[in-house]
């Protein structure tokens, strides 16, 4: 397989990518599951930008830089946020049904969520993310340009040696794909948009295919990373024996609802002023505390003081899927109790969306693009993604005189060498779990220098565990996932190490103080001639 451009994910990011830059070549979308499988699809709460008169661009930008804890990149905050509002009307051309509103100057209902000062957030009702994939999905079929191709798995970046050892340029992937053939797919650009990492928690709200493919393809490919102990966690997943990893959207707190105690006493005025709708740290840190302390197992959420019909219609589907487990929102609690939900850091990237390695391009979650710093502020993503797509079409139509040139020498085939088919599934299943529950446990919300010590020591011996089972048995997509979240969660373990403070999302009890000697990103790469796994600090 050979195309201009071939991109790995087809959610919000992969997807806008690849409408813009078919105006340049061939696309070519890998996508490992059904094309509708992403957390864009799961997105509820909507997409921020300026787009009321009764907002404003420095309103907007303060409040990105008081989530990010000191670590956003400013000029990357002014960026996004500018050109917000025009990305915004473009998903709207592009057919997205965002809820209206004739009574607000944007002509469009908008909502407010955790750490924004003012209502900012377009949204489809409580399905926002799905809505725009509908969209997106639909434009791109129309487009004869682009081809995807579902089921089909990225294992490793293609890596060609320019300079005979000095420079490495990427010039595609690796992919498996439906009759477990390991192919090559060559391309003159490479863009990972494969989302986050949610899977590597036991908790998440994550959908099944976030399991930090892009990161690891990156950092075995030798691309500086960055911020990986900035995992967000939401505070607010319905708890539930049945429901594997349901949101309540922060817009739920954002529309009044407030949290309280199994006593039904309201607790976030004891954590912060802005109570209810402090910052997404903040809160799920309040969760957790309040948890550990009385030994429950939940919170809750009480939204039963609003109008039963402004619930039903403004939130469809939390009102709908509780309902199946037996809770009718409008008068009763919801339980909830915190879950992993965001990788604030990930693959470096420039303000194009350009990686450290030449031909690699990184969007959408799986990028750290500085807009974030320590904490994403909510509904943030979904626009740092189409920005972002804008970004990098804008240089490679730049430099397309250039880039078409690129010419892709004769790669090796796959080799499989002495491998065997593996049988037993249970060598791959209790480390998944394993791995989870360590990150869980040792990892989370609130962390200690000796529980990462701790999981450091059992994730290298689960590590290489997986390395060796890698290299003797025939590769399935169970076992690539497997081997990505055992090195993303070595990668967050080595990050979290690193930062001696508390900022943000990462909060260490034997530093529960922000120091000015940390107010930096942690940036790394493969140690040269290490073992994987292993880090140089950039
Ligand atoms: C429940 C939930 C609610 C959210 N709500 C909001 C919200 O209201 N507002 C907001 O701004 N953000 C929200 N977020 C975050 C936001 O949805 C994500 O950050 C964003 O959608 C990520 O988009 P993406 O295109 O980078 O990745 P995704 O949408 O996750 O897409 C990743 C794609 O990559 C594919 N893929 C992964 N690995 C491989 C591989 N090895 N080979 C081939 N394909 C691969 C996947 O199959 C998928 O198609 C929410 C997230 C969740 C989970």
């Amino acid at each position: 397989m050979e195309c201009d451009f071939l991109i790995i994910g087809s959610g919000i990011a992969g997807l806008s990518f690849a409408l813009r830059v078919a105006q340049l070549g061939s696309v070519v979308v890998v996508t490992k599951k059904n094309e509708v499988d992403s957390a864009t699809n799961l997105a509820q709460g909507g997409i921020a930008a300026v787009l009321s008169k009764d907002d404003s661009k420095r309103d907007h930008i303060q409040d990105t830089l008081a989530s990010g804890a000191g670590l956003c990149k400013e000029e990357v905050v002014d960026l996004v946020v500018d050109q917000g509002p025009e990305r915004v009307r473009e998903l709207i051309s592009l057919g997205v049904d965002f809820v209206k509103d004739t009574g607000d100057s944007s002509g469009l209902n908008l909502g407010k969520e955790g750490g924004h000062s003012r209502r900012r957030v377009a949204h489809a009702h409580d399905f926002t993310g799905r809505e725009i994939e509908r969209a997106l999905l639909e434009k791109v079929k129309q487009n004869p340009q682009i081809q995807i191709l579902e089921n089909h798995i990225a294992v490793d970046l293609l890596m060609i040696d320019k300079t005979r050892g000095a420079a490495l340029y990427c010039a595609g992937a690796y992919v498996l794909d439906e009759k477990m053939t390991v192919e090559i797919y060559k391309a003159k650009v490479t863009t990972l948009c494969t989302g986050g990492t949610g899977k590597v928690y036991l908790y998440t709200t994550n959908p099944d295919i976030a399991t930090g493919d892009g990161l690891a393809m990156a950092f075995r490919a030798g691309a500086v990373m960055a911020n990986m102990e900035f995992v967000q966690f939401h505070p607010t997943c319905l708890y539930h024996p049945k429901a594997k990893n349901f949101l309540i959207s922060e817009a739920v707190r954002g529309e009044g609802a407030i949290l309280v105690d199994q006593n039904g006493i309201p607790f976030m005025e004891k954590y912060d002023n802005r109570k209810d709708l402090a910052t997404r740290d903040t809160v799920a840190r309040a969760i957790d505390k309040e948890m550990k302390e009385s030994g429950v197992d939940c919170v809750f959420l009480d939204i039963t003081h609003k109008d039963k019909d402004f619930v039903k219609e403004r939130f469809p589907t939390i009102y709908g899927r509780c309902l199946e487990y037996g809770i009718d929102i409008t008068h009763e609690y919801i339980p909830v109790v915190p879950a992993a939900h965001y990788m604030c850091g990930g693959v470096e990237t420039d303000t194009w969306g350009r990686t450290s390695i030449e031909g690699l391009l990184a969007l959408g979650e799986t990028a750290c693009t500085g807009l974030h710093g320590g904490n994403r502020l909510a509904s943030n993503s979904l626009l740092e993604a189409v920005v972002f797509a804008e970004r990098a079409y804008e240089y490679c139509a730049q430099h397309w005189t250039v880039i078409s040139q690129r010419s892709i020498p004769q790669i090796e085939p796959w080799k499989a060498g002495e491998a065997q088919i593996l049988n037993e599934e249970i060598l791959i299943n209790h480390n998944w779990d394993l791995i989870r529950r360590i990150m869980w446990n040792y990892v989370g919300i609130v962390r200690t220098v000796k529980r990462l010590k701790l999981a450091k020591r059992q994730m290298k011996g689960i590590f290489q565990e997986i390395e060796q089972h890698y290299r003797d048995y025939f590769v399935t997509a169970n076992m690539i996932e497997l081997r990505n979240i055992a090195l993303v969660s070595l990668l967050i373990i080595e990050s979290a190490l690193t930062r001696r403070e508390s900022r943000g999302l990462h909060f260490l009890a034997d530093y529960p103080r922000t120091r000015d000697t940390f107010a930096h990103d942690t940036r790394f790469r493969r140690k040269k001639d290490g073992l994987l796994g292993e880090i140089d600090l950039c």
